[in-house]
């Protein structure tokens, strides 16, 4: 079946409302490229007005815009300075240039242009370009700029594109929060961190799915204590063509008797709580997060969001219901939205499990013991498998 294609173009995210004070400075260009999706990063030290005419060059196999009052950083890579050689999939190739005093020009050189959305993460302020090799048949790249975004698929109905076509569940992508430099929320006293204690939950649970008939194939985002960044975990889920995508924290707060289990799905919102755990999450500011209100609004309307709220109350249920047999106690915090980085630009459905709190001295001690942390990998199972039965595909 041909992969829907949606549309997106987040051209209005980038007309900022107030110059920069200062000039900003370009620190890095990361890019992940596979096959047929690419997705390239843009390290900022600020933020950054862009030219909002972004258009196709000469010809429809480049792309150039205009980063103003910008220069090159210090600490900019030397070998990236002539430019990056990707030659994968329909990107070729980044080039750099000084336009006039402190604007800088970046253009995409690529075979042909597929779909692409770009959009902005803060703390540090990034530039994200999601590059697909595909695009919709007839459409040139022109019509793609022009064409607003695609209505929403049903956000709060029951009948998403994806049950409406009967499509299944192949490949799963279990992302292990954290690791490497970043070892999460940490139990001083019990020493233990959350890098640690999700990658064994989640090693169990993708030994729980594959040998389920062997009927799924599961990627882990990561399988030994490294660091990734939050856009290099969903560039791994899009770029393998993940058909699901959970992420697995530990939740933390200062009040030390919080305590309980919490699903996540992509989205706004105003709870103060929800705004905390993302904000500690993405290692942001919650003032960042505000900010990232027009932003992710115009991300959720190309988003699986109908998809991804059945599977967090699938595996909020899941969980719940699996340690509630073994322990007491257990407390049901229920499914909330927030803006997650990792699950932004996901293009499938997507959730992040909180599924207890490492800073709660009674949970701690458990998340400690094998049979928790077997206990959770069997309420996440139960959880993913209730949603693809719930697909009519299980
Ligand atoms: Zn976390």
């Amino acid at each position: 079946m041909k992969k829907l294609i949606l549309v997106t173009f987040l051209v209005m995210a980038f007309v900022y409302p107030a110059m920069p004070k200062g000039d900003v400075k370009l620190k890095n260009i990361r890019y992940y490229p596979y096959s047929d999706y690419t997705r390239v990063v843009l390290d900022l030290t600020g933020e950054i007005k862009i030219n909002e005419k972004i258009l196709p060059g000469q010809s429809v196999s480049r792309m150039y815009f205009d980063l103003i009052r910008c220069e090159l950083d210090r600490s900019f890579p030397p070998e990236k300075k002539e430019g990056i050689e990707i030659d994968a999939g329909n990107l070729k190739r980044i080039r750099l240039g000084r336009r006039k005093t402190s604007t800088y020009r970046i253009v995409f050189d690529f075979d042909h242009i597929g779909n692409y959305h770009m959009f902005y993460l803060t703390s540090p302020f990034r530039i994200v370009f999601d590059i697909f090799q595909e695009r919709d048949n007839g459409q040139t790249p022109e019509t793609i700029i022009a064409t607003p975004s695609t209505p929403p698929q049903s956000i709060d109905g029951n009948y998403s594109i994806a049950r409406q076509l009967g499509l299944g569940v192949h490949k799963i992508i279990i992302d292990p929060g954290h690791g490497g430099k970043d070892p999460g929320t940490s139990n001083k006293s019990l020493q233990v961190h959350e890098k640690d204690l999700v990658l064994d939950i989640c090693k169990q649970l993708k030994k729980m799915l594959e040998e389920h008939n062997n009927k799924y194939e599961v990627l882990l985002t990561r399988d030994s204590d490294v660091y990734l960044s939050l856009e290099e975990r969903t560039a791994i889920a899009n770029s393998q063509k993940g058909d699901l995508l959970v992420s697995v924290h530990l939740n933390s707060a200062p009040r030390k008797k919080a305590r309980g289990i919490e699903t996540y799905f992509l989205s706004i919102t105003t709870d103060p709580w929800a705004i905390q755990v993302a904000a500690q999450e993405n290692a942001v500011s919650t003032k960042s997060i505000g900010e990232m209100k027009s932003i992710i609004e115009q991300i959720l309307k190309n988003a699986k969001i109908s998809e991804s709220k059945v599977l967090s109350s699938m595996i909020q249920e899941h969980l719940v219901k699996n340690l509630k047999m073994k322990y007491n106690e257990i407390c049901d915090l229920g499914v909330k939205k927030a803006p997650f980085y990792v699950l932004v630009g996901a293009q499938m459905p997507s959730v992040l499990a909180e599924v207890s709190f490492l800073s709660n001295s009674d949970e701690g001690k458990r998340l400690k013991t094998p049979p928790y942390r077997q206990a959770i990998a069997l309420g996440l199972f139960e959880g993913i498998m209730a949603y693809i039965k719930s697909l009519g595909k299980g």
